[in-house]
């Protein structure tokens, strides 16, 4: 007879004290036919053995280990043959331990022999039971080749994946997505954030970004992209020196849950030259401010923006006075230093937001955003005053000198900056043609 035995309470046991696995009963009643088919039904193997005799086998445990009936199972002396070699002494071990009480019921996966010799893999239960009278093994099995094999071919692929990884030239990581932990690492990431793997791995993916918010960011890309590339980010090394990282991204399944892999390209290099050619292609090697082509293009950007938002904008002329006999007189070089002092004067007048660049050799354009005509004049003379009331200080000798300046606004019919600038411009010729050390405003088509 088949019954389970409901296992007993003992509350008088102190808590501590180790539990002695209790034993389900298998014993005569009402119930053994409905237990009986219930196994004999169970499409887990079950199998049920004293000392490795078999003494009960259902048919799904005959199919899985390859005998044509449970009868051919029970047939078998013992069920020694089901069980590799190598498993063979710690299961003689674990059988003991279960009988004396020492270990309890256990699940787990293991391998085990079919039939005709063949391996594969189990999951396992192992319980004990009171089988008329004595303690007996039931072992529920059921067959996760299948799974261990996909594992097993995920495991290798992953190995194959890591493989390639740390060989390539570049850092490349693994984060997961979704939590952001730090998976894998090669040896290029190491190098690059001055990290060991160790300590890489227990860390987060936005550990490694010198701003937070940009790995948020980019997570939230891959809601509606699969990949990302040539991305700039700036990230940070072990001791917080931040460089620029160039970042393609993908997201795959690693450890059988989604994941990133990141390959980044240091530019911080790369981006310093850049800069420094731009910079070199952009100011004027004398005074430092903007050449007249990187200038022309802060005006037509701010042109733009005039427009769009319908703002002020107003433009500066400035063309030092009588320059000619300065540079007659106290030569080139004293003049060159007339030129700087201006220009300081001129940055030390203008609001940060205006720009300022040389366009000619002593002829100097302002851009000043967001201003009006007459904010714009009183920027100028306040100029013209500072530039007038001392003198430039030369090697052997003080120079005085003035400015003649010509400011105009932005009109509504301006087509471009250009427009403005030559309004400007026509402004300063009349501050020239009127005795010079002035600022003269456009009249003409003021908006
Ligand atoms: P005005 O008041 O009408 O402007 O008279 P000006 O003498 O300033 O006019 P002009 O345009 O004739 O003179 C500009 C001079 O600036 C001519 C040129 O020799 C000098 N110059 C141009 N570029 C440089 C430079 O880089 N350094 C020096 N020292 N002088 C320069
Ligand atoms: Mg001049
Ligand atoms: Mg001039």
């Amino acid at each position: 007879m088949f019954m389970i035995k409901k296992r007993r309470k003992k509350p008088s046991r102190p808590a501590r004290m180790k539990k002695k696995p209790t034993s389900t009963s298998l014993r005569n009643s009402r119930t053994t036919s409905s237990f009986k088919s219930f196994f004999d039904s169970s499409v887990q193997g079950i199998l049920i053995h004293h000392n490795f005799k078999p003494l009960y086998a259902n048919k799904s445990f005959a199919d899985l280990f390859g005998f044509s009936s449970a009868q051919d199972v029970l047939a078998l002396p013992l069920i020694r043959p089901l069980i590799p070699d190598d498993l063979w002494p710690q299961m003689e071990i674990e059988y003991d331990e279960m009988i004396r009480g020492i270990k309890p019921p256990s699940i787990g996966r293991g391998r085990a022999l079919r039939r005709d010799g063949q391996e594969f893999w189990i999951s396992l239960a192992r319980d004990i039971i009171d089988w008329n009278g004595q303690k007996a093994v039931m072992l529920s099995v059921y067959d996760i080749s299948l799974q261990v094999d996909f594992e097993y071919n995920l495991l290798k692929s992953e190995q194959k994946l890591r493989s390639v990884l740390e060989i390539l030239p570049y850092p490349i990581y693994i984060a997961r997505k979704s939590d952001g932990h730090l998976l894998f690492v090669n040896r290029k990431s190491c190098l690059l954030f001055q990290r060991s793997a160790g300590q890489f791995l227990k860390m987060k993916a936005i550990d490694l970004y010198a701003d937070p918010q940009d790995r948020l960011n980019l997570h939230k890309l891959f809601d509606t992209v699969s990949d990302i590339r040539d991305i700039e980010v700036r990230m940070k090394k072990a001791h917080g020196s931040v460089f620029i990282a160039e970042m393609a991204a993908i997201l795959l399944d690693y450890n059988g849950a989604p994941a990133f892999l990141v390959a980044l390209n240091d530019i911080s290099q790369r981006k310093e030259l850049e800069n420094e050619l731009f910079r070199q292609a952009s100011t004027d090697s004398l005074t430092g401010i903007n050449n007249r082509r990187h200038f022309q293009n802060l005006a037509e950007q701010e042109f733009r923006r005039a427009r769009r938002f319908s703002r002020t904008l107003t433009a500066m002329m400035i063309d030092i006075d009588l320059f000619k006999p300065i540079n007659d007189t106290f030569g080139h070089a004293a003049g060159d230093i007339i030129i700087k002092g201006v220009v300081k004067r001129a940055l030390e007048t203008l609001r940060q937001s205006d720009f300022i660049g040389r366009v000619g050799g002593e002829e100097f354009a302002v851009i000043l955003p967001e201003t009006t005509l007459s904010g714009a004049y009183d920027v100028a003379e306040r100029l013209r005053k500072h530039i007038q009331e001392k003198s430039f200080v030369t090697s052997h000798i003080a120079i005085s000198c003035t400015v003649s300046i010509g400011v105009a606004e932005l009109a509504n019919d301006d087509a471009s900056i250009d427009d403005l600038i030559q309004r400007a411009d026509a402004a300063l010729y009349i501050a020239k043609k009127s005795g010079r050390n002035r600022v003269e405003i456009s009249k003409k088509k003021e908006s």
